[in-house]
């Protein structure tokens, strides 16, 4: 898995984007959303092979609601860790539904610019959603 990475690598396949996006919609059908009905699902590839999932998780207290895809990091990190290659985000109705802000800044902890996201305008990279991150380099390049 090299950092040439383009939205057109062939090293991720249609059979395994169809796979990531049946783990996701394994994930809508477990989500916990009974406040806002907007029920999310996660999954990606990881670099060793493995896929993560994710489900979001909402709260009473609306504000803590947690996004599919930081849970997806979670399973990722107490799964072992390694990095995000290709990830699938569906919502309730089945269609690809674009990670959000906080959401974009966690993935691109575990798979910085490179990472590959299925949306509706097809497979674009982490570095196109979140450009001109703010990452790990950041932080060590100013501690004491
Ligand atoms: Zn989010």
């Amino acid at each position: 898995m090299g950092s040439d990475r383009t939205p057109t690598d062939p090293a991720v396949t249609e059979a395994l984007w169809s796979q990531l996006a049946e783990r996701a919609a394994e994930m809508v059908g477990v989500a916990y959303a009974p406040y806002s009905r907007v029920h999310v699902g996660a999954a990606a590839l990881v670099d060793d092979g493995r896929i993560v999932t994710g489900c979001n998780v909402e709260n009473a207290s609306t504000g803590l609601g947690i996004c599919a895809e930081v849970n997806l990091t979670g399973a990722l990190v107490s799964s072992g860790g390694g990095r995000l290659v290709a990830l699938s985000v569906l919502a309730g109705d089945q269609q690809p539904i674009m990670p959000c802000g906080r959401c974009r800044q966690f993935l691109y902890e575990f798979g910085g610019d490179e990472l590959l996201v299925a949306t509706s305008e097809g497979v674009l990279t982490l570095g196109q959603l979140l450009p001109h991150a703010f990452g790990p380099g950041d932080v060590s390049a100013r501690a004491d």
